[in-house]
């Protein structure tokens, strides 16, 4: 009898097991995760999951899963894959039998370099259960600090700010967000920081570190000192590859698949964050995604190949970050290319367009309030999947409409 088995519940493992139902699958489905609660949603951990209502907001109820037959196994890990005899092993011992295998392992945050000390003070931000244990720290009044300046490190820093902590940020680069997005929209989101009370340290060095019961102590390589109750290190994130790799399928900064997201194993496959895939409108370049929209889109197209489709990741990549009332949306992939041509669309709200020498639109990454750069952003991500020239003077002019060039 046909069985699939997916190693991973996140957002792309449960939607993948929920999307083979709604394609009328009948065979067995087992979903197997590592941590206690169903597949949630984890953009919110560093939003409203920090200043709000921090219960998992669940990509879908358990019932549903019961309703689905799914065989969802929670509170269990994936030790061992053993592809000659099809089967997985978990962390008590038990088998698990496959005829199609899908591995959704994710990511995990990235530790500290270098760091020996262990303290409940010392955090990183990728699931719930850390969510919930910063929470606990931030009150009106406390310090948090804060190393690294991408996604994850700036949304805290806002989400900590409302609450009445006051945050320091470290990062080690000259500028914040200098992985995706243009200095334009990180200097903006920089100023914006700044405004609501964030102390933003570039170029920054930790020389020491020390953890007591009652606080943390930090040392710069430029003599300065960080008191803090609480040290959060959001460095970025490493694939999640060991089963894979021991398991002899192919690496290449994250679980390497084809466009189909097949892996070097005909039965298996591999989507979501944990993979590296050539993207097409980029040359085939191969890209690993952290994306919350890439997850669904993989957790489609692997549910229709593992019931033997040949479906294809056609999509431009899309992103999104909430900052204070600030929406950053950047849609392709911004390469810090020398084309860059700004639009300005008022009340603060601007987009930088990443063109190359021949005109085509390789990137566009907006900031303003709210939703105000939704629109524009999505029909650059049509432009960009047009792989047309576009007028760079036209990109400027808030008077030309995105919907004309695309229509031209
Ligand atoms: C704090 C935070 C904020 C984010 N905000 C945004 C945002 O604003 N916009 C955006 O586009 N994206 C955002 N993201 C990224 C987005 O959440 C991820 O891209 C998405 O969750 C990836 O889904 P995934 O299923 O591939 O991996 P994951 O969500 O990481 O799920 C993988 C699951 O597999 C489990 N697992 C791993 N190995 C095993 C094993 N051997 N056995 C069993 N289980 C295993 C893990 O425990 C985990 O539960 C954010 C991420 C975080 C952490």
């Amino acid at each position: 009898m046909n069985s699939i088995v997916i190693v991973g519940a996140g957002e792309c493992g449960g939607r993948a097991a929920l999307s083979l139902r709604e394609r009328g699958y009948t065979g067995a489905v087992t979903l197997i995760g590592a941590e206690d609660h169903p597949p949630y949603e984890r953009p919110p951990l560093s939003k409203d999951g920090i200043v709000g209502n921090v219960d998992p907001r669940f990509v879908a109820g358990l019932g549903d899963y019961t309703a689905k037959q799914i065989d969802l196994r929670l509170s269990a890990s994936v030790t061992r894959l053993d592809r000659a005899s099809r089967v997985v092993e978990l962390d008590d011992g038990t088998l698990v039998p496959y005829t199609k295998l899908l591995l959704a392992t994710g990511a995990r945050a990235r530790s500290l370099p270098g760091s020996e000390v262990n303290s409940p003070r010392i955090l990183s931000l990728r699931t719930h259960a850390d969510a919930l244990r910063i929470r606990q720290h931030l009150t009106p009044g406390s310090r948090l600090a804060i190393l690294g300046g991408g996604f994850i490190g700036l949304e805290l820093a806002a989400s900590a700010r409302r609450l009445g902590a006051t945050v320091v940020l470290l990062e080690g680069l000259p500028r914040i967000l200098s992985r995706g997005v243009p200095a334009e929209i990180a200097a903006a989101v920089a100023a914006r920081h700044s405004a609501e009370g964030v102390e933003i340290i570039c170029s920054a060095r930790v020389e020491t570190l020390r953890a007591t019961d009652e606080d943390i102590r930090l040392t710069l390589s430029d003599g300065g000192v960080i008191e803090a109750d609480l040290f959060v290190v959001g460095i970025g994130s490493l694939p999640n590859v060991e089963l894979a790799a021991e398991a002899g399928l192919a690496i290449d900064n994250g679980i390497a698949v084809d466009r189909h997201l097949q892996t070097s194993d005909q039965d298996i496959w591999a989507a979501g964050d944990c993979c590296s895939f050539p993207l097409a409108h980029y040359g085939d370049r191969r890209v690993r995604l952290e994306s919350w929209r890439s997850a669904q889109e993989h957790a489609l197209i692997a549910a229709a190949n593992l019931l033997g489709a040949s479906d294809t990741i056609t999509a431009v990549p899309w992103f999104w970050s909430d900052q204070f009332d600030l929406t950053l949306q950047v849609a392709g992939l911004s390469t810090g290319s020398t084309r860059a041509v700004r639009r300005d669309l008022g009340n603060g709200a601007f987009i930088i367009f990443e063109m190359d020498d021949a005109g085509l639109l390789l990137a566009a990454s907006g900031i303003g309030p709210g939703n105000a750069v939704a629109r524009d952003i999505r029909l650059a991500e049509m432009l960009i999947a047009s792989g047309r020239s576009i007028d760079a003077q036209a990109l400027a002019s808030p008077d030309v409409r995105l919907k004309a060039l695309l229509a031209a």
